[in-house]
């Protein structure tokens, strides 16, 4: 059995019920066994036994009082995972289906995204089965501090940086960083993705959803074509959703579908992005009432955005929902790239059949880079104490997603997988958190 292989076995045996954790480990570990070969030095210092060991895992209880005087108590989570290469960086997702396998998943996977950005940040991942649907605004506040309350011991600017994911935005980072603030007395840059009149960075909020389209337009120039004219399918209606409808539109392309757990809306106009930051941003509704803004729109409840016909497709929503039978439409409708916005998005069967079928593929870890390669530039301007113009950070954006395409798509080709965006971007990004540990050594 080879080097991978057995590492991945004995991982799954000793981390039994974490789904999520061996769908992500299966997906990567295989890919790098070529680059291992030529490495030996790595295995005899257990490199991947060591890799996928979090350095650290942080639970926690989060008890709160909702608008009925009920006392509420939810779980918290930080897996600290790895650290190879500059402080824990990754975001905290407040969801239901939160649980220790997903937090692994997504921390496993934000090892090598991180080390893709080039910039020095390691790789972690937290959050909490708490589901900020519904919720007031004041139950939202009460949760975020007593979360803050047990995690500001864990967390530092030189240590862990965390940061939103789905149900963690702009106002739940506000209320963590205000309680930590007044528990520690520190102004520092300890979370990112905060607002622009606290340290906050310009392109933040868009940068995942512009980063990923910056990755399809290399994925698409490398074909000979663009966006314009091009009619897209974007899942999910969040924030990474919204912005790259909106690079989309700008580039020229025609976006034409957008989701949320219930359904999805149908426009074949091109969907109104007005609509929906008013829908998402300021009512914290539902994509359902898309349909009131916008007569000649179509609402399909339980509905995925699959089985619409389009040449690009951009799934934004979360891991897991593009599987085989979505991923037979897209084949059979003609389309040509594919790129994850969410993590994870695509089930592994499904990346194999759009692979065979020749439609470009590329995994979260490279397409969604542009959140966290933003959130490492906030990091950067609160030590300069420093702020930069949208332009510069933006610039500074482009650059980065066209160095990780082309790092990815290298790394393919010089192991014989042109095109394999998913092996290049896992060989890619390991490189050099594999020297980095080597260098360290191991204790
Ligand atoms: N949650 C985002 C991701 O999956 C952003 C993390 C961050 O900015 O630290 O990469």
């Amino acid at each position: 059995m080879s080097y991978t292989q057995n590492v991945l076995a004995k991982t799954i045996k000793n981390s039994p019920n974490e789904a999520e954790f061996h769908q992500a480990m299966t997906e990567i570990l295989p890919t790098l066994q070529p680059y291992l070969d030529e490495h030996p030095e790595y295995e005899k210092a257990g490199i991947l036994e060591r890799l996928v060991e979090p350095e650290r895992q942080i639970m926690f209880r989060v008890p709160w009082v909702d608008d009925n005087g009920n006392v509420n108590v939810n779980r918290g989570y930080r897996v600290q995972f790895n650290s190879a290469i500059g402080p824990y960086k990754g975001g905290l997702r407040f969801h239901p289906s939160v649980s220790l396998s997903i937090i692994k998943f997504l921390g496993f996977e934000q090892i090598f995204k991180n080390s893709l950005t080039g910039l020095p940040i390691g790789g972690g991942k937290g959050g909490s089965n708490f589901d900020p649907k519904g919720k007031s605004d004041r139950e939202v506040m009460a949760f975020c501090q007593s979360f803050i309350n047990e995690f500001y011991r864990h967390i530092g600017a030189d240590q862990d940086v965390p940061a939103g994911d789905i149900g963690v935005g702009a106002r739940e980072i506000g209320y963590m960083y205000g309680q930590y603030k007044r528990l520690t007395g520190q102004y520092t840059g300890v979370f990112t993705g905060k607002g622009l009149t606290y340290g906050g960075s310009l392109v933040r909020t868009q940068a995942t959803g512009y980063g990923l389209v910056y990755m399809m337009e290399n994925m698409l120039a490398a074909k000979g074509t663009d966006f314009k004219g091009k009619k897209v399918v974007i899942s999910g209606s969040g924030n990474v959703a919204i912005y790259a409808a909106e690079k989309v539109m700008e580039l020229g392309g025609k976006v034409i579908t957008m989701s949320d757990s219930n359904g999805y809306v149908y426009d074949v106009e091109g969907i109104d992005l007005n609509a929906v930051k008013q829908i998402k941003e300021v009512k914290r509704g539902r994509i359902s009432e898309y349909t009131e803004y916008r007569k000649n729109a179509e609402y399909f409840a339980g509905g995925l955005v699959w089985s619409v016909p389009c040449d690009v497709a951009l799934p934004c929503a979360t891991q897991n929902e593009l599987l085989e039978d979505g991923a037979k439409h897209l084949i059979k409708n003609g389309c040509i790239a594919v790129a994850e916005g969410s993590n994870m998005s695509t089930s592994i069967e499904a990346t194999h059949l759009l692979q065979e079928s020749g439609v470009y593929f590329a995994p979260g870890k490279a397409a969604n880079a542009g959140g966290v390669a933003i959130s490492a530039l906030e990091m950067s301007q609160n030590s300069l104490r420093l702020s930069w113009t949208f332009d510069e950070v933006d610039g500074r954006l482009r650059t980065i997603m066209r160095d990780i395409y082309i790092n990815s798509s290298k790394a393919a080709e010089n192991y014989g997988m042109k095109d394999n965006l998913v092996a290049g971007a896992n060989i890619a990004g390991f490189k050099k958190v594999a020297e980095a540990m080597y260098m360290q050594g191991s204790v």
